[in-house]
């Protein structure tokens, strides 16, 4: 079992797995672990039989307050309104600010084979009156919400605060008002000029009803409705939410004390790294979503995201560096391992399950998928640049067969995302220019034995009943040879990088090797072996 499986067999009866999101802006791709988390639990739940229900929430009675993300002009007007009634910057046909950057992660839910079975947006709602006994609960009990908030958070609100914010009517500012009595039908507001730093409100005050869209509740109060409203019994939350006195502690105790329900199951994750260097340098790419998916197919971002338990960071850095080669070879040794092959090194327990999870298919046939030939990313990355190449070919003579559809597919998107690599991510190692004719320099800088080692290795690769093919079978070759040499294996590798590409680095040799032409190889590796003596 792996952590989601484990989590499904601690729970029974049906499940309401929820998450919600404030529609802001840009989708920072660490924000992604979140919603797979959700999907891979909500398919352990189903997998053990458990009636499952995934939602998905749009915060989007939220203020907006990120300015950059504003044109000039709209900045006085638009600052503290709800997301909803933004209307939409980029003006590409979407109903609001909101809807605009909520399809956004949208579009990259589904991309990712995540399919909630309902959205809900909090801009419909309220409207719907759905909110409105809740907010008259968080109205009357006001004094035990602030004690909540002074006793679990800190926080000291005065005794005039309650946990709603209304639109104000005037200016349709959200992020402005303050309520500061209730009626028990109506509550007095005030659109403050300087409530926030971030937004102006216009200064009106007077009685306004709280329902049917009007106001909104505060968020932790907000949070803990919805697990009411909609009977939610797992939810997983980020570790920054997590905190002691945070906003989730906060939730948890308004649900209990405030709208007597228990609050649903929490499952702590932690947060994504991108490195310690500061992405988007040289190539201009950055740590947005729609960025990495670009590079990383869906079915290696979701295994990013799963493979560690939710309570372990992740560290990831895809510029200059192999991380996204590694993710693929990772990926490819749970599929080995799940399809019932040797894999070297260790592997975790419940591999089968994270292979399974990481497809998009839900229903996919696990041990099927997993026995499909995966050719190695580094190997298409070096064959992508390598000139006509028939890549089909090659890997069809790597598999020693053709290709199923399924195959097929797994390396036409592999080769995007290979391109996409290099073009985005690649160290400069990784980028390769095999030298038309004999880089005499770099050859000549060699020493004897390594020279001798050049001609010992095309000897070799002749004297076999046919040239090498793979990129497996040459890196063995080269090994062997190495041992039987006395080389030390980096000094191997070295050479064979002089007498192809002219220099001291560069990619997996044996893959190198694999992605010319046999003959072209041996030719190469006779021309920089020493002259053989005269007789
Ligand atoms: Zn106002």
């Amino acid at each position: 079992m792996d952590w989601a499986d484990e989590l499904a067999a601690s729970v029974s009866g049906p499940q309401v797995v929820n998450d919600s999101k404030t529609p802001s802006g840009t989708v920072h791709v660490g924000s992604l672990r979140g919603p797979v988390i959700l999907d891979v639990i909500t398919r352990a739940l189903r997998a053990r039989g458990l009636e499952t229900t995934l939602l998905y929430g749009i915060d989007d009675m939220d203020p907006m307050d990120a300015q950059a993300l504003l044109t000039p002009d709209a900045v006085d007007h638009e600052m503290g309104r709800p997301l909803a009634h933004v209307p939409d910057q980029a003006d590409d046909g979407h109903a609001s600010y909101a809807r605009h950057h909520a399809q956004v992660f949208i579009d990259l839910f589904a991309g990712l084979g995540i399919h909630p079975d309902r959205y809900y947006w909090m801009s419909d709602i309220y409207p719907t009156g759905e909110m409105d006994g809740f907010i008259r609960t968080a109205l009357d009990r006001a004094a035990d919400v602030r004690e909540i908030y002074r006793r679990v958070a800190h926080v000291q609100h005065p005794d005039d605060w309650h946990p709603i914010q209304v639109v104000c009517p005037n200016c349709g500012k959200i992020g402005t008002t303050i309520v500061t009595k209730w009626d028990g039908e109506r509550v007095f507001f005030e659109c403050r000029e300087r409530l926030v730093t971030w937004a102006r409100g216009c200064g009106t005050s007077g009685w306004i009803s709280p329902f049917g869209g009007n106001g909104k509740l505060g968020w932790n109060l907000e949070w803990a409705a919805q697990w009411s409203l909609f009977g939610v019994t797992i939810e997983p939350c980020g570790k920054d939410l997590s905190t002691a006195g945070g906003s989730r502690d906060r939730a948890d105790a308004i649900a209990r004390e405030i709208f007597g329900r228990e609050p649903p199951l929490n499952v702590a994750y932690e947060f994504l790294n991108i490195g310690g260097k500061k992405m988007s340098t040289s190539k201009g790419r950055g740590a947005a979503a729609h960025e990495i998916a670009d590079v990383v197919p869906p079915e290696q971002l979701r295994f990013l995201f799963i493979r560690p338990r939710p309570n372990q960071v992740i560290e990831f850095e895809p510029e200059g560096t192999d991380a996204i080669p590694r993710l693929f070879d990772e990926f490819d040794k749970f599929a080995a391992a799940t399809a019932g092959k040797e894999v070297r090194g260790e592997i975790a327990p419940g591999h089968a399950a994270t292979f399974g999870y990481s497809l998009l298919d839900p229903a996919a046939n696990v041990a099927a998928d997993a026995a499909a030939f995966r050719p190695a990313f580094s190997h298409l990355a070096l064959l992508a640049q390598i000139p006509n190449v028939d890549v089909r070919a090659r890997v069809e003579a790597e598999k020693g067969g053709e290709l199923s559809t399924r195959e097929d597919a797994i390396l036409g998107e592999r080769v995007t995302a290979a391109r996409a690599w290099l073009e985005a991510y690649a160290p400069e190692r990784a980028v390769v220019a095999v030298r038309d004719e004999l880089p005499t320099d770099a050859v000549g800088a060699l020493e004897d034995d390594q020279r001798r080692y050049l001609g010992a290795l095309a000897d070799a690769a002749l004297s076999a009943d046919a040239l090498p093919e793979s990129g497996e079978a040459w890196q063995n070759l080269i090994f062997s040879i190495a041992g039987e040499v006395g080389l030390p294996n980096g000094r191997a590798f070295a050479a064979l990088y002089a007498a192809f590409l002219g220099r001291t680095n560069g990619p997996r040799a044996g893959w190198l090797l694999a992605s010319l032409d046999p003959t072209f190889v041996a030719d190469r590796l006779r021309a920089a072996a020493p002259p053989p003596m005269a007789a």
